[in-house]
C-alpha cells in the first residue's frame, strides 16, 4: 500500500510534527518510482517510527538530472550574494526549529537530547559560516610579464554526490551541503538507511530559505544501490563521503572510472594521552567525554587512553568512578548523558568486541554489558592493562568502549599513539606548554586537542591523516573540496610606440 508523503509523528517529548517521507527531488517530496519503502526504527524502544520511500537507481538518475539543470540554469550563475543570503536564512531556520530538529535526531539516532542539541547548534553556526564565505571566493591576478594578462578563478564542480552516516545525521548534512552550496554546486545527498528523518525534515527548510528547486536533493536508500550509483554516475562530478574506511576505499575505486573528485572522512582509533602533570580531575572528565560522548559513535572518539605510569592507578580509579556516574538511558530524559546505540547491528558489534577484548586478556574495569533489555543501550565500558597488538586497541569499535594503557616517557607514548593506520584526532592532557606543543607536532593526527576533547568549531578544519581520510571539512579548507581552479591567459598585442 502507498505510504503518504507526509505523516504526523508524535515525538517522545509529546510534540507533534509532520515528517516528510518521500524522496526530495527538484523541490518536491515524491514516492520512489518503484514504490519501494523501508521502516525507520527508534533505537531506544525498538519500535517503528514511520516508513519512508526508498530510492533506487532510476530515482538517482532523476535527481542527478534535476541537480544538473539547477546547477547550469540557476545556482552556479547567480550573484554569490544570493547564495550567501539563502545560507544565512537556512541557518536562521535551523535555529528557529532547533528543538524539533534535536528531538527528531534523538528519536531517530538514539543519541541523548544533550548531544542532539549540541549538533543542531553547530549546524546553524556552520551554515552561517558558509553563507559568510559564499561571496568571498577569490581567484588571483598573476604577474606573467607585460605580454599577457593572466588570472585564475575558482569555479564550482557541478553536481556533487554526498553520502553520509548515521552517527551525526543532521550535522553531516550541514558539513556536506554548506560548502557545496556556498561555492555554487548542487547536491544529491544520501542519508544513512537507519537515520533519514532529520535530513528530509531539514530539506523543507532549504526551500523556505529560498534555495531553488533542484539545488538540494535527498535520496534515502541503501549504500549498495544509491551510494554506488552516485559514485559511478558520469554526471556526478564529486563524491563526498563520511563513514567506514572499508566503504570509503570501495567508493574511491568505483569513482575512479569517471575520475571524480573524492573526499573521504573515515574511521579512527584516536589516542588520548594523560601526562602526570595534568590537572587530573579535568583530564578524567575530558577522557570520559572523549569516548562516551554521542554513545561512542564518533569517528574521532578518543578510544585509546594512555596514562603516565606515576598517575596510572589514580586516573584509572577516577575514570572508573566517573564512568559509573554517567547516566545512560532514555535520550529524552534531560539528565541522561548517553542514549542508545543507533541500531541492533551496532549493539551486537559492540558486544562482540567486549568478548574479543576479554578473550585477548584485557582487564574489564567497568561496563561490558547491555544496559536494560529494551533498546540498544550499552553500559560505558573501560578495559585496562591492554597490549598494543590486541584487536581491541587496533580496530575501531564505534561504541562506548575505551582501552587504557600505561606509558613512562614522551617518546614511548608518541610511538604508541602513532602506531595506527588511522590519524583522525589526538588528545593531550598536560599543564606543561612545551610538552603540549612538542607532542602536538609529533602526533600524526588531523586534529589535536589539548586539555579538551571532541571540541569542534565551525571555522576549524577537521579531517584525517593516513587512512582516516582525504580532505578537510569546515573552515576555509572545506571550500577547496568544492571548487576547481581555472587559469586564463590573455595575450596583449602591445601597440608599437
Ligand atoms: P558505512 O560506511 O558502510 O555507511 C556509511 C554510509 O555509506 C551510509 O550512508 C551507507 O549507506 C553508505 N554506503 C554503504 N555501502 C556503500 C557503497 N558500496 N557505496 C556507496 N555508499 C555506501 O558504515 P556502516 O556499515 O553503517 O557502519 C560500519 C562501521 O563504519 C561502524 O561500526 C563504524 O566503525 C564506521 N562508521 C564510521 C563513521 C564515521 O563518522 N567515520 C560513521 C559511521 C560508521
Amino acid at each position: 500500500s502507498q505510504v503518504p508523503l507526509r505523516v504526523p509523528i508524535t515525538l517522545p517529548n509529546g510534540f507533534t510534527y509532520e515528517q516528510p517521507t518521500g524522496l526530495f527531488i527538484n523541490g518536491e517530496f515524491v514516492a520512489s518510482k518503484q514504490k519501494k519503502t523501508f521502516d525507520v526504527i527508534n533505537p531506544s524502544n525498538e519500535e517503528k517510527i514511520t516508513t519512508v520511500y526508498k530510492a533506487m537507481e532510476d530515482d538517482v538518475d532523476t535527481a542527478v538530472a534535476a541537480a544538473k539543470k539547477a546547477f547550469e540554469t540557476k545556482w552556479s550563475i547567480v550573484e554569490p550574494e544570493v547564495r550567501a543570503k539563502a545560507l544565512f536564512k537556512l541557518a536562521d531556520l535551523v535555529e528557529e526549529n532547533k528543538e524539533t530538529l534535536a528531538a527528531i535526531e534523538s528519536m531517530d539516532n538514539g543519541k541523548s537530547l544533550f548531544c542532539a542539541r549540541g549538533d543542531v547548534a553547530l549546524v546553524s553556526k556552520y551554515l552561517r559560516s558558509c553563507g559568510g564565505w559564499a561571496d568571498k571566493i577569490y581567484g588571483n591576478v598573476i604577474d606573467t610579464g607585460r605580454d599577457h594578462f593572466t588570472y585564475s578563478m575558482k569555479e564550482p564542480l557541478g553536481v556533487c554526490g554526498q553520502i553520509i552516516p548515521w552517527n551525526f545525521p543532521l550535522l553531516m548534512w550541514s558539513w556536506k551541503i554548506g560548502p557545496a552550496l556556498a561555492t555554487g554546486n548542487t547536491v544529491v545527498l544520501k542519508p544513512a538507511e537507519t537515520t533519514p528523518l532529520s535530513a528530509l525534515f531539514a530539506s523543507q527548510l532549504c526551500q523556505e530559505a529560498g534555495i531553488p528547486a533542484g539545488v538540494v536533493n535527498i535520496l534515502p536508500g541503501s549504500g549498495r544501490v544509491v551510494g554506488e550509483k552516485l559514485s559511478a554516475h558520469p554526471d556526478v562530478k564529486k563524491i563526498a563521503f563520511t563513514g567506514s574506511t572499508a566503504t570509503g576505499r570501495h567508493i574511491m575505486k568505483v569513482a575512479a572510472d569517471t575520475v571524480k573528485k573524492v573526499t573521504l572522512e573515515l574511521g579512527g582509533k584516536s589516542p588520548n594521552i594523560v601526562f602526570a602533570d595534568a590537572d587530573i580531575n579535568k583530564a578524567v572528565e575530558n577522557i570520559a567525554f572523549g569516548i562516551f560522548y554521542n554513545s561512542g559513535e564518533v569517528c574521532c572518539a578518543g578510544s585509546r587512553i594512555y596514562i603516565q605510569d606515576t598517575v596510572y592507578e589514580e586516573v584509572l580509579e577516577k575514570l572508573k568512578d566517573y564512568t559509573e556516574s554517567l547516566k545512560v538511558g532514555d535520550p529524552f530524559n534531560e539528565e541522561v548523558f548517553q542514549g542508545a546505540q543507533t541500531s541492533e547491528k551496532q549493539l551486537h558489534k559492540i558486544l562482540e568486541y567486549v568478548d574479543v577484548a576479554k578473550s585477548e586478556g584485557a582487564r574489564l574495569v567497568t561496563g561490558g554489558v547491555r544496559h536494560g533489555n529494551k533498546g540498544f543501550f550499552v553500559k560505558p565500558t573501560v578495559f585496562a592493562d591492554v597490549k598494543e597488538d590486541m584487536r581491541i586497541v587496533k580496530e575501531e569499535v564505534f561504541g562506548p568502549i575505551v582501552t587504557v594503557s600505561k606509558f613512562s616517557t614522551v617518546d614511548d607514548v608518541i610511538a604508541m599513539a602513532n602506531d595506527s593506520q588511522y590519524g583522525l584526532a589526538a588528545g593531550i592532557h598536560t599543564n606543561d606548554i612545551n610538552k603540549a606543543i612538542d607532542v602536538s607536532k609529533r602526533v600524526k593526527a588531523g586534529t589535536v586537542w589539548v586539555n579538551t576533547y571532541n571540541n569542534f568549531h565551525q571555522n576549524v578544519p577537521f579531517g584525517g591523516f593516513g587512512q582516516s581520510g582525504i580532505g578537510r571539512e569546515m573552515g576555509e579548507a572545506a571550500l577547496s573540496n568544492y571548487t576547481q581552479t581555472k587559469s586564463v591567459r590573455i595575450a596583449i598585442d602591445r601597440p608599437v610606440r
